[in-house]
């Protein structure tokens, strides 16, 4: 089994593959200042086994919900919990990855994307998805960002060499004005989002894990990959979260003069 097997094999069974909650969801949701009762188009980008997804669909019976993720064993998750749940009919199932979305331009009125832009860049992925959104349509998008305007240099190296792109709010929601999105909303997930509701019940599947896969090298690497991610959170997490960032599509600023 290759690193990627055992990361689905890891994070298949999760509620959710990233830090979130159900409340936060809906919260983004009225901050996006959606009519619940409309027939909306929605897509959400890179959406595990669907935390997002089915929550939104419940929340809004009427819209339509294309669930994208590279991943068809994460979308396979997802449709039986659909299912299960009574929405399979709201949600179609899109494997295909982020960067080669199939939308038409201004087909969707919300690009709902949690924890997931950071694979292609959150300045790329709002750049990109832009023209998929109606003009007044809203994107909801969460990414990691620091929550303090300076930090300990241990906790700089690591985002540096993971994710350079981590950045202060203020940027991120600057990002969004120039690339045509006007900010109507944001907000810090709290800590239970990270704790309880992702790295908790992660921790809780790594025995069975390393047992599945015999204690291999490999499985302890990926292990042991995680307890260090959980560790700098709970050293540094008043440092660094994730930011919900909901903008509107807007025209985009023209150059004096132009
Ligand atoms: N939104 C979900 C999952 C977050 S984890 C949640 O909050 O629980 C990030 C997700 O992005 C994973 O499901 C992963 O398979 C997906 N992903 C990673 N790279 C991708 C890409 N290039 N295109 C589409 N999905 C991608």
């Amino acid at each position: 089994m290759d690193h990627l097997d055992l990361l689905i094999d890891l994070h298949r069974d999760g509620e959710r593959q990233g830090p979130g909650g159900d409340a936060e969801t809906e919260l983004a949701l009225q901050l996006a200042g959606v009519d619940r009762a409309a027939p909306l188009k929605l897509a959400d980008v890179g959406c595990g086994t669907g935390a997002s997804t089915l929550l939104l669909a419940r929340l809004l019976p009427n819209a339509r919900i294309t669930a994208v993720d590279r991943l068809p064993e994460f979308l396979a998750v997802l449709e039986g919990r659909a299912r299960q749940q009574g929405v399979a009919g709201a949600i179609t199932p899109c494997a295909v990855s982020m960067d080669n979305l199939p939308f038409a331009d201004g087909e969707l009125d919300v690009i709902w994307s949690e924890g997931a832009i950071y694979n292609i860049g959150f300045a790329r992925g709002i750049a990109e998805w832009r023209r998929f959104l109606k003009p007044g349509g809203v994107l909801v998008v969460s990414e990691i960002t620091w929550t303090t305007a300076s930090r300990p240099a241990d906790l700089q190296r690591h985002w540096q060499t993971e994710y350079p792109e981590i950045d202060l709010a203020s940027t991120k929601i600057g990002q969004l004005e120039q690339h045509g999105y006007a900010p109507i909303g944001y907000v810090v997930l709290p800590h239970h989002c990270w704790l309880d509701h992702y790295y908790r019940p992660l921790q809780a599947r790594f025995d069975a894990f390393l047992r599945r896969h015999g204690h291999s090298e490999a499985a302890r690497a990926i292990v042991s990959a995680e307890e260090h991610e959980i560790q700098l959170y709970e050293t540094h997490g008043s440092h660094f979260g994730y930011g919900m960032y909901v903008a509107r599509r807007s025209e985009r600023p023209r150059l004096l003069g132009s």
